[in-house]
Order: C-alpha cells, then structure tokens, then sequence
C-alpha cells in the first residue's frame, strides 16, 4: 500500500475554515471579556462619582434657599457633563485591553498561515529547479512531498524524465547505427578514429570493399543486394570479435579499426576475414569477395581523413590487383597480400 498523502485542496480548506473560525472566535472572545471588564471598572467609577456630584449638587441647592429653576438646570446639566466625560472610555485603555490583544492574535495566526503557504510552495518550487538544471530523475527523489498533488507531480516528472532519457539514449544510439546492417555508421567511426588520433593511441584500420557488388545487383537485385550487404557486416562481426569495432563505410565499403594493434596481426585478420568471405555461402548463390587496404597509425598523422586515405588508396592498389586481396601500407611501403 502506497504513503498516505494529504490532499492540497483539503489543506487549504479546512485551514482556511480553522484560521477564519479561530481568528472571529478569539477576537470576540477578547473583545467580549475586556470590554465587561472596562465596563464593570468604569460602572464602579461613575457609580462613586455619581454619588458624589450628586450630594454635592443637591448639598449646594439645599444651602442655597434662593437658588431658582434655572440653577437647579444648571447644576443639573454640569452633573450630566461630568458622568457622560467620565463614561468615554480613553483611547489607550480600548487599545491595551481589547485592540492589542486582537492584533496580537491575527498577527499570530497570519505568522502561522505565511509558513504554512511557504511550506506548501517549498516542493513545487524545488521541483522547477530540478527541472530547470535538469539533474535528472535522482535529484527529484528528494524533495519533501508531503501532500498528495507534490506527490503526484514528482512521481509524474519523474516518469517523464526517465522516459525521455531512454529516448534520448535511443535516438543517440541509432544516430549511431547504420540503419541496414544495424553495425556502427560513418558518423561514429568518425568520432572513435578522431578520438583515437588526438589521444595518440596506436591503432591499424581495415578499409573492406566488397567485390562487383553492382553486378549483384544488376543480375539479382538491389533487395538481394541489401541481403548480402546485411550477411556481410555478420561476418565482419564474428571475425572482428572483440579485437576491434565495425563500421559500415557508406554503399558496400565497411571499415574496421583495431585499436592497440600492429599492422601485422590486422593483416592476419583481414586474411583470414577474406578467406571466410570467399568461402561464404550467399543469397544470391554466387561466391561475393572482399578487398582490403590496410594500414596503422603513426605519430605523423594528423587527422582519420589523412589515414582513411591512405587505407582508400591501398584498397585502390588492391582493386587494381585483381580483387579479393589486401593491400598493407606499412612505413610508406605498399605490399599487396593475396
Ligand atoms: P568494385 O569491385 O570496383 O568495387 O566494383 P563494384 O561494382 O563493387 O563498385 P561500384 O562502385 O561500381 O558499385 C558499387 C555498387 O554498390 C553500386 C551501388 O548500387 C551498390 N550499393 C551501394 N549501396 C548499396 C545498398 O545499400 N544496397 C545495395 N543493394 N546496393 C548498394
Ligand atoms: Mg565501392
Ligand atoms: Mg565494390
């Protein structure tokens, strides 16, 4: 059974209610206690000013036998003054007992809802800056995802980036391929022979070309063609081996790169590539040759272009040799081997 996850929509709700519902209620409760208690103090007080203003007024009125109507109004009215003053309720004292108190409250529960909404954006944050340097599916793993919609999200981007990065791996590897013999392409020896040359690393190549393949196509066909083509590269495989990598040149020309081998033993390779080849049964029932210029890296060279070129001018001398030979370029020397 998967983690149990709060839903967002009902965190939001239900903290919203609890916030509002807390805030009103204390508020009023603040309110309703305070100002009781500023009443009950000031009835206190006017009760004994009361008393006081009003046996001074009627102590006064009652010495003064000839006070008339109107003096009686007037001490009246001073009276009535002086208890309605005395009924205001000053400014400091609603603040101290009921304004403070209230906004200490609101401030309290708003600090409360600032961290709870920071708390909420916290994840969908990380997860757009995940996203945006692209650390892959392994950085997202660790974002807090404690309510279930984070939780969904990080596990829907998560999906997506390991499936964009198969693809991604998938398109680089047939970027890669030769689509007919599904060998390495032209692209990729480029790169290994350039990688190769740069590092200094001593290396022999074979450059195949396969013997009037157009013949086999004019007599059987391009379809048979691509047959032989495909069962060629199989056999280039399984001679090579591990020893080096296959490429498939462009049309019915392949190379091979031997990295960390003397040109002696790639020739013997190529040999007995060739021998194979000769020997092989093929679709279109005729025996289809091979020939090979063959050469190895020195520190003079600069670049794959300058060795295939050497490579395609030996397999030249082997075309002119009669086909299905080999043709060695070894310290400038040229030697054809059949
Ligand atoms: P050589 O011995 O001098 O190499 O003669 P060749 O006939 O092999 O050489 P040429 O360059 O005259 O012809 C190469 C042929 O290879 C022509 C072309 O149609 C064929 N070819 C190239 N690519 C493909 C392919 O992908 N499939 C098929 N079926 N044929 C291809
Ligand atoms: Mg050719
Ligand atoms: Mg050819």
């Amino acid at each position: 059974m998967g983690k149990f996850k709060l839903k967002l929509s009902f965190l939001i709700i239900s903290m919203t209610t609890i916030v509002v519902l807390m805030t009103s209620s204390i508020s009023i409760w603040i309110s309703y206690r305070n100002f009781n208690e500023i009443l009950k103090e000031h009835k206190t007080n006017i009760q004994e000013t009361y008393v006081m203003e009003v046996s001074t007024i009627t102590e006064s009125y009652l010495q003064d036998a000839k006070t008339d109507d109107h003096s009686l109004k007037l001490y009246t009215q001073q009276m009535v003054d002086t208890l309605l003053d005395e009924r205001i309720v000053s400014f400091n004292l609603f603040f101290k007992k009921v304004l403070g108190p209230i906004i200490i409250v609101i401030a309290t529960i708003m600090g409360f809802a600032i961290w709870f909404a920071i708390k909420i954006t916290q994840p969908l944050k990380e997860l757009s800056k995940r996203i945006e340097v692209d650390e892959g599916a392994q950085g997202i793993e660790e974002i807090a995802d404690w309510y279930n919609e984070v939780n969904l999200l990080k596990k829907n981007i998560q999906n997506m980036m390991i499936c964009s990065e198969s693809k991604i791996h998938d398109l680089t590897e047939q970027l890669n391929l030769d689509s007919l013999t599904g060998i390495l392409n032209r692209r990729r020896m480029d790169q290994i022979l350039h990688k190769l040359i740069i590092d200094k690393v001593p290396h022999a190549i074979i450059l195949i070309d396969l013997d009037d393949f157009k013949s086999i196509n004019d007599t059987y066909g391009h379809t048979v063609g691509d047959e032989v083509l495909k069962a060629f590269a199989i056999t280039m495989q399984s001679s090579v081996g591990e020893q080096g990598l296959c490429f498939r040149f462009g049309g019915e020309e392949f190379m091979v790169i031997l990295p960390s081998m003397n040109i002696e033993d790639a020739v013997q390779l190529a040999e007995s590539l060739r021998i194979k080849q000769a020997l092989q049964e093929t679709v279109c029932g005729r025996p289809v040759t091979m020939s090979a210029g063959i050469t190895a890296f020195t520190p003079n060279v600069q670049s794959p272009n300058q060795l295939i070129e050497i490579a395609d001018h030996a397999l030249y001398k082997a075309k002119k040799s009669g086909r299905n030979c080999l043709c060695v370029v070894s310290n400038m020397r040229q030697m054809i081997v059949k």
